[in-house]
C-alpha cells in the first residue's frame, strides 16, 4: 500500500512531465522545507492559511492553469455532495427522484479535513457522485479520472457539477475561534496541481481570495445544510492545538 507522502511523490513526477514545477514547490509538498510558517489573512468571512516560507521570504500562492490543466479532473479523489448537489445532479443526469439517483450514482465517502500541514480538524461522511461507473468504497480517496471529463479537457455536467469541483486546490472547515464559528480555508498538495507559485507579494492573489472567500462560504453554507437535514455527518475533533 502506497503512504501519502509516496502518493504525492508519485503524482509530482507526473505532474513534472507536463508542467514546470519549482523546486521549492516540490520540497514543499514533501515536507522538505525547514521553516514553513502560516499566514493567516482574513478575505471577507473566511480566513485563509498561506504558507510562507520564511527562510527564502516567499509566499506560496496559486493560480488556475485551465483550459491548459484539468490535471484536478484527471485525478479526482472523491466527489462530496451537499443537499443541493443532489438536488441539481438529480434533474440534470435525468433522473425522476433522488433515491433512484443515490442508488445509481453515488456511493458514501468518509475522509478526515486538516489544517495547513497539520491537524486533523473533523471526521466528515457523505454522499458522493462515483468518479467512474462501477466505482467501489474502497476506493474511496484513491484519486482516478473522472467520467464527466471529455476528451477536449471539459466538464460534460458543468452546468450543475458538484460544488466541490469549484473548491479545488482549497479545503476548508469551521473551527470554534473565540465561542465564534469561523471558516477557514489552505491550499491542498495533493501533487495534482501545477498552479502553486512562489511570490514575494500577496498581490497577485488578492482577487483570486476575494473570489474565493465567496465560492468558499457559499459552499459551507451548503455543507452545514446538507448536515443539518442529516445528508451527512461532521465530528468536530476536540483539543487540536
Ligand atoms: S485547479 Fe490546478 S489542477 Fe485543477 S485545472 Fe486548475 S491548475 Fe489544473
Ligand atoms: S464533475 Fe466535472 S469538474 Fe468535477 S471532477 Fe468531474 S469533470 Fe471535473
Amino acid at each position: 500500500m502506497v503512504n501519502e507522502n509516496d502518493r504525492i511523490k508519485i503524482a509530482l513526477e507526473r505532474l513534472s512531465k507536463n508542467f514546470s514545477i519549482e523546486k521549492k514547490i516540490y520540497d514543499l509538498h514533501l515536507g522538505k522545507i525547514n521553516k514553513v510558517v502560516d499566514k493567516k489573512i482574513k478575505v471577507n468571512k473566511i480566513i485563509f492559511h498561506i504558507p510562507y516560507l520564511y527562510d527564502e521570504n516567499l509566499f506560496v500562492l496559486w493560480k488556475c492553469l485551465w483550459p491548459d490543466c484539468h490535471n484536478c479532473c484527471k485525478n479526482q479523489a472523491r466527489l462530496p455532495l451537499t443537499k443541493n448537489d443532489i438536488t441539481r445532479l438529480t434533474a440534470g443526469l435525468g433522473y425522476k427522484s433522488k433515491i433512484d439517483f443515490i442508488k445509481n450514482e453515488t456511493k458514501i465517502s468518509s475522509w478526515n479535513e486538516s489544517e495547513l500541514f497539520g491537524n486533523v480538524i473533523s471526521t466528515i461522511t457523505m454522499l458522493s457522485l462515483k468518479r467512474k461507473k462501477e466505482e467501489k468504497e474502497e476506493e474511496d480517496g484513491n484519486p482516478i479520472r473522472c467520467r464527466f471529463l471529455d476528451l477536449n479537457g471539459n466538464c460534460d455536467i458543468q452546468n450543475f457539477k458538484p460544488g466541490v469541483c469549484s473548491l479545488y486546490p482549497f479545503s476548508s472547515w469551521i473551527q470554534v475561534d473565540n465561542g465564534l464559528s469561523q471558516i477557514h480555508a489552505t491550499f491542498q498538495f495533493t501533487g495534482d496541481c501545477p498552479g502553486f507559485y512562489t511570490s514575494n507579494s500577496l498581490d497577485p492573489i488578492k482577487d483570486i481570495l476575494e473570489q474565493y472567500s465567496h465560492i468558499i462560504f457559499d459552499y459551507n453554507m451548503e455543507v452545514n445544510l446538507t448536515i443539518r437535514e442529516k445528508y451527512a455527518c461532521i465530528n468536530l475533533v476536540e483539543n487540536h492545538n
